[in-house]
């Protein structure tokens, strides 16, 4: 029988070594291979494959429920890939609201390869059946959003894009495994910034992508390869040795956050609070729906953001903040706080950023697994400093 998440985050691909029996297995830190004979190997040279990266894809690819995962050197190398699958005069929909870097990415590079975009809001089926052309090959979403939390129904856009032969394309950055399965929702391809939940000490940046079949696998391991953006053995042994506490510090994450959000809900400090574990976010029932744990019970995850009415009282809550550490980066063991519009997301245009509610009073926080008394206590005096 099938082992359970739990267990699985901790053993796949994590077999003893087999010649000492090292429960930790060693990083095979190697450029190249011995062959015993004229093509007669199992791994040939490191950018095409290295053990201690495909013991992390088999982790992962387990944990997302996939046929199979190809590692990268960062989410952005991940997303990437994902892209090179398309080639000029396709054309692919996505949502004006992503992590800012992807947004430059198709904005600033694909359309110069002749790859056409439609910016839509995907939690309006309408919206997407309508960018919908003859020459549409991908849908790429993420979900909840970065950082405005917005939710689009995977099972829905996975439907959709099953019945017109698309792609479809799920960041499950945000949600990690733990909390939300893409590809058991029809999915087609799951990408992670590892970068974040998954390695979760903000130590190492990588990325991956998990496919829901061999087709789409092949590719992208031939794109790995081809391309060559590889994560190297000692980030993928570090992220393989974090990712064994994801479903403690996940839980922890949800816990704190859920806390927080509450506290903050009602604070007339405050204009907005984006949680979607709060009753008051407009998508909570499909949050409900579909960010559930291994054991099928709903979560929101360790993100969210608050809005005050303008940029002076979000500087001064970030500078009185003492736990919260104003930095990029999200998913950590450790606080973090963020101020999206100069920092993650400055690189979409102003128009973009009105569009999406984006304004200059909104700080996202990635609520760490430190004890929760402390984190509202420091949350409660930077409120009071404004
Ligand atoms: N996807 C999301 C949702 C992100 O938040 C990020 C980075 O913040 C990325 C992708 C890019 O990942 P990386 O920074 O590892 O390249």
């Amino acid at each position: 029988m099938k082992k359970k998440f739990d267990t699985r985050v901790i053993h796949e691909g994590q077999k003893p070594e087999k010649e000492f029996g090292s429960i930790s297995k060693p990083i095979y830190q190697t450029s190249t291979f011995k062959q015993n004979n004229l093509a007669e190997y199992i791994y040939d040279y490191s950018r095409a494959g290295n053990p201690t990266r495909t013991d992390l894809e088999t982790n992962i690819a387990s944990l997302e429920e996939g046929v199979g995962a190809a590692a990268f050197s960062s989410g952005m190398a991940a997303i990437s890939a994902i892209l090179t699958l398309l080639k000029t005069g396709d054309h692919i929909i996505s949502n004006y609201n992503v992590y800012g870097g992807t947004f430059r990415l198709i904005d600033q590079i694909l359309l110069k390869m002749g790859i056409e975009v439609s910016w839509v809001n995907t939690s309006l089926i309408n919206e997407v059946e309508n960018a919908l052309k003859n020459n549409t090959k991908m849908i790429l979403i993420e979900t909840p959003t970065n950082p405005m939390m917005q939710l689009t129904d995977i099972k829905e856009i996975s439907n959709f894009s099953k019945s017109h032969k698309l792609i479809s394309v799920i960041d499950n950055t945000f949600m990690s495994p733990y909390f939300q399965r893409p590809l058991t929702l029809g999915g087609d391809l799951v990408v992670h910034s590892t970068t974040k939940y998954i390695n979760g000490h903000s130590d190492v940046i990588g990325g991956i992508v998990v496919a829901k079949d061999e087709v789409l696998l092949e590719k992208l391991h031939f794109i790995q390869m081809s391309v060559g953006a590889i994560p190297g053995p000692f980030d993928c042994w570090l992220t393989q040795r974090s990712i064994k506490t994801l479903s403690l510090r996940m839980r922890a994450h949800n816990n704190n956050a859920m806390l927080i959000a509450k506290e903050l809900e009602h604070n007339s400090k405050l204009e907005n609070i984006y949680y979607p574990g709060l009753t008051s976010h407009k998508q909570h029932s499909l949050a409900v729906k579909q960010q559930l744990d291994p054991d099928n019970n709903p979560a929101f995850g360790g993100m969210l953001s608050i809005e005050f009415s303008d940029i002076n009282k979000a500087k001064k809550f970030a500078k009185n903040l003492n736990i919260f550490i104003l930095a990029e980066s999200l998913g950590g063991v450790e606080s973090l706080i963020c101020h999206p519009a100069s920092m993650t997301h400055a690189s979409l245009p102003e128009d973009v950023r009105a569009k999406i509610g984006l304004s200059e009073g909104l700080v996202r926080l990635s609520v760490g697994v430190e004890h929760p008394d402390d984190l509202l206590e420091d949350i409660n005096n930077a409120l009071n400093s404004i």
